[in-house]
């Protein structure tokens, strides 16, 4: 029988990747090309010269029981439910500095949602609760921006959130600070201010699902993997912003995150 074209492809590809990996030379012939492959998405690491690449973004729903209550939820401990965000919706925001932010296409109610960012260094199926923060890479402060009024068009036609929610530019976050260097958050003051003026405060200690609860949950739903993110939920008072606005996220024991809508 004859080959293929695909076999000879794969056979091709198999053989050059051997041989590189033996050897280290560049086989010009091996293997597929990859056509229009997009850019990793990184997160700089502070204190390394390190990035951490980007997998996935998952993101928590209502996570406060006053924010909870603010989307129309009944904040006792139903299941969690999570979405996700694509990767390259990530803004990275330096540390002291104001990032412009692009006021997004669409909406006429663009929402700030002040939010704990934990990355993973590893994976796996059904973590447990008990193990699950053995797993966390680092955390930040994020933004989980959100158009606020496709958003709740959407649920009410119960049609997917991804408009309101997964768009260009929607996860802005600060660099991640390694866990052997800023320890695990399970309490602590987590506030946003627009313009000088606070208006989400709480504490990280009132989420309804901790971290680990969320690592442990989202395992049972997908094998979570290196480099994927987990947007941890916002407390109340989420409000729309205006171009000129200049947002100040704080959680305690983590630098500031700033920027400014435009
Ligand atoms: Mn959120």
């Amino acid at each position: 029988m004859q080959l293929g074209r695909r076999d000879l492809i794969t056979g091709a590809a198999m053989a050059g990747a051997g041989a590189t990996l033996a050897s280290g030379a560049a086989s010009a012939q091996a293997g597929p090309k990859t056509l229009f492959a997009p850019a990793v998405t990184t997160i700089p690491v502070v204190g390394t010269t390190d990035v951490f690449a980007v997998r996935r973004i998952y993101c928590i729903g209502r996570n406060y029981p006053a924010h909870s209550r603010e989307m129309g939820s009944d904040p006792t401990r139903e299941p969690p439910f999570y979405f996700q965000k694509p990767r390259d919706a990530v803004q990275n925001v330096k540390i002291g500095e104001v990032a412009d932010h692009p006021y997004p296409s669409l909406t006429k109610n663009y929402h700030h949602e002040v939010e704990l960012v934990a990355a993973l260094k590893s994976g796996g199926k059904n973590i447990l609760v008990g193990n699950a923060l053995d797993h966390v890479f680092g955390y930040t402060v994020g933004l989980d921006m959100t158009r606020r009024d496709l958003q709740q068009a959407m649920g009410n036609e119960k049609k997917p959130w991804e408009i309101g929610k997964s768009f260009d530019m929607s996860a802005p976050m600060g660099p991640l600070h390694r866990v052997e260097d800023v320890g695990h958050f399970t309490k602590g003051a987590i506030s946003l201010a627009i313009n000088g003026k606070v208006q989400q405060e709480a504490d990280l200690s009132w989420m309804i699902w901790s971290v680990a609860e969320q690592i442990a949950q989202l395992s049972e739903a997908f094998e979570l993997f290196p480099g994927d993110i987990i947007y941890s939920g916002t407390p109340d008072k989420v409000s729309p912003v205006k171009k000129g606005d200049v947002l100040l996220c704080k959680i305690e024991g983590l630098p500031d995150m700033s920027i400014r809508i435009v």
